[in-house]
């Protein structure tokens, strides 16, 4: 989701606010009618606005391509005065006269061209209005409109030539398409509930639709607007259009009906991925991809709801990417399997164990991503904040509170405390620690058995545990791996000082027993429970190339496949660096050559699991001690030279198989932790 306030707009919303307890009386609900006339190609934008602001002494910010040429009330003109300026953006102020509730304000300019170099992250920093005939983003943080208010209804109509197509979010009320009188196309959009914002695009588009009916409500208006070459993807657009239909039910049925009446999917010549009301702006270049319809266009669909729907207090922490997150793509990996499940929260965990320690934020102080330690937080510590609260209060209270949550809030500003409230009605219990710890509290716990004892008494074992936390403790529930001579057993412990003695019973005597295997509580994870991963080999500072094959054609393609694999040139190094250094290593080789060398090296031996199969193997090796290492190792040079394309993609996995250029099989290395083995205490 696009991060939509500014620090000067927060201020304004505080104040927004503080001014709108009730019974103070305010007149009309602040509005915006807003008439554009866009041409990409030239960028002259040119509107008239009619202005209902929050109060008389009305003071707005815009880009400083747009000036304002006439203002007036009731067709008496009115003096503008301009009022600073904050970088880009410049300010303006309007005193309207007593009794007057509305303003009619012309302004216009040429807007900057579309700056096609952003990177996703120029993107998030925060755009002006851009203009080109390959497409147009004027956002709501652009400052491209006179806004009322933080809060506020609108209606834009906006007319582009005839082979432009344009678009706000919100209802389309009417639509007119070329040739019309001008030969331009013009389209009329409303916004009856509160918005924050009105982003605006443009593009030479070709517009799709299907109309999906509802059981309850006005049928819904699903569309697509792709350029004429994304329009030409076989299937594409349909896909779209049928995987929106699909998630707008489920999140229906899971949350509560969707709010709006049309959902589009429109193309961005931007590496962007925004959602906004009723639609969401992607990349065409992302559009293409073949996984996005299975995980992004979902959790775009659902900021709708979260973001979109219910709205962000930022002051007090972003909440919405954490529950989209949990809501879409995690949900979507536990509905694929339990190993899925796990695989992402060790992504976020592995995220986490990354960032250095002193540089992690508290989760109530996130707003929003801008660099890679941030998203940790805002993404995967909130994400696993709600994955144990629905551990801690069971799936049936935390639907519950989902809903009441969309009931109460739509449309308003809601924040953590707003969610801890509704989940402390569905449990019926306080949930104040809980939300405490996970939300003001940076870092995370770093917890272990310190000693695990089992006791004889009356038929049945007692096992006491003693276990450690770092300091301040936190208050958590722990799942326990107990491991019996053929069976395990999973039971749960409640811990919250930094030394807890806490005892279970069993039926047998256990041979050991582990902390939360599959990792379902956020802490600093043990290097034992973090599985090496071939990235940590890509992102390497200074990697090394270990050749073990004399045949010079599979030395040229190991060396083509180290230039496409480490993001820096690796060095060439003898086999003394497989035990030597700490810098990561890659061993590449024939299959002989390579088992040799694991052998002499004192490494372990290929995996069973890999041996034999497909042309080419890769794996990495967890070792206690000394540098770590990975191995690709093929059957000849040309199975060597099929990896340069695929292998630099599969950076979050520990092992591959391949035949030829497609990968056969693959995962990441079992790491369930430590078993401490449980001491005989007669
Ligand atoms: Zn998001």
């Amino acid at each position: 989701m696009r991060v939509r306030l500014g620090p000067q707009a927060l201020l304004a919303l505080a104040a927004f606010l503080a001014a709108t307890v009730p019974g103070s009386g305010r007149a009309a609900t602040p509005s915006l009618e807003l008439d554009v006339e866009l041409d990409p190609g030239t960028r002259r934008f040119q509107a008239v606005a009619q202005v209902v602001p929050a109060s008389r002494d009305f003071r707005f910010d815009l880009h400083e391509s747009l000036k304002v040429t006439a203002a007036s009330v009731d067709g008496t003109p009115l003096r503008v005065d301009r009022a600073g300026r904050d970088g880009p953006v410049l300010g303006w102020h309007v005193q309207l006269p007593v009794g007057a509730a509305s303003l009619r304000l012309e302004y216009g300019g040429t807007l900057p061209a579309l700056d096609r170099s952003l990177d996703d992250r120029g993107v998030l920093r925060g755009l002006p209005p851009m203009a080109s005939s390959e497409g147009s983003f004027l956002p709501a943080t652009g400052a491209w409109y006179p806004q009322p208010a933080p809060l506020f209804a609108y209606r834009v109509t906006v007319s582009v030539p005839g082979d432009q197509r344009a678009l706000v979010p919100g209802r389309l009320a009417s639509e007119v398409l070329p040739p019309d009188r001008a030969g331009r196309y013009r389209a009329s959009f409303e916004f009856a509930e509160r918005a924050t914002g009105i982003d605006l695009m443009a593009g030479p588009w070709v517009i799709r639709e299907k109309i999906m009916s509802r059981a309850i409500g006005a049928p819904l208006r699903l569309r697509t607007y792709f350029s004429r070459e994304l329009d030409a993807v076989t299937g594409l657009a349909d896909g779209y259009l049928d995987d929106s239909r699909r998630y707008l039910e489920l999140y229906g049925e899971e949350i509560g009906a969707y709010p709006f009446t049309e959902f589009s999917v429109v193309a961005s010549p931007l590496p962007t991925g925004f959602g906004m009301p009723t639609l969401t702006y992607m990349g065409a270049e992302v559009l293409k991809l073949p996984f996005i319809r299975a995980t992004s266009l979902g959790h775009e669909v659902l900021h709708n709801w979260w973001g979109n729907g219910v709205y962000v207090d930022y002051p007090t922490g972003n909440w919405s990417e954490g529950l989209t997150t949990f809501m879409a793509d995690y949900a979507y990996k536990d509905r694929e399997s339990a190993e899925a499940a796990r695989a992402m929260r060790l992504g976020w965990l592995r995220d986490f164990a990354a960032v250095p320690a002193g540089n992690t934020q508290s989760l109530a102080s996130f707003r929003s991503r801008t660099h890679g330690a941030a998203a940790s937080v805002g993404y995967g510590k909130s994400a696993m904040l709600f994955v144990m609260l629905r551990d801690a209060i069971g799936e049936d209270a935390f639907r519950r509170g989902i809903r009441t949550f969309w009931e109460q809030h739509r449309f308003r500003l809601a924040s953590w405390s707003d969610l801890q409230a509704v989940f402390e009605t569905a449990a019926g219990r306080s949930l104040a620690s809980f939300f405490e710890q996970w939300l003001k509290r940076p870092g995370g716990p770093a917890v272990k058995i310190a000693h695990a004892g089992a006791k004889k008494e009356a038929g049945r074992v007692r096992l006491t545990l003693t276990v450690e936390q770092s300091a301040p403790p936190y208050a958590m529930r722990l799942p326990l791996e107990i491991v019996f001579p053929g069976s395990v057993v999973t039971r749960s412990i409640d811990i919250g000082r930094q030394r807890d003695v806490v005892t279970v019973d069993v039926d047998a005597l256990p041979e050991g027993v582990r902390l939360d295997p599959d990792l379902r509580v956020w802490r600093v994870l043990e290097r034992e429970q973090l599985p090496p991963i071939l990235r940590q080999w890509v992102i390497a500072r200074a990697p090394r190339l270990v050749q073990v094959s004399s045949v010079g054609d599979v030395r040229e393609a190991a060396m083509l496949l180290s230039k496409r694999f480490f993001e820096t040139p690796a060095q060439a190094a003898s086999q003394d660096a497989l035990n030597q250094g700490t810098e990561p290593a890659l061993l590449v080789g024939l299959h002989a050559d390579v088992d040799a060398a694991l052998a002499r090296a004192g490494l372990p031996p290929r995996p069973v699991s890999l041996a034999g199969r497909g042309s080419a193997q890769a794996w990495t090796i967890a070792r206690a001690a000394g540098p770590p290492v990975a191995v690709v190792s093929a059957k000849d040079a040309d199975a060597l030279r099929a990896l340069l394309g695929p292998l630099p993609h599969y950076g979050a996995q520990s092992w591959l198989v391949f035949d030829d250029r497609r990968a056969l099989d693959r995962g990441v290395w079992p790491a369930p932790g430590r078993l401490i083995a449980v001491q005989d205490d007669r």
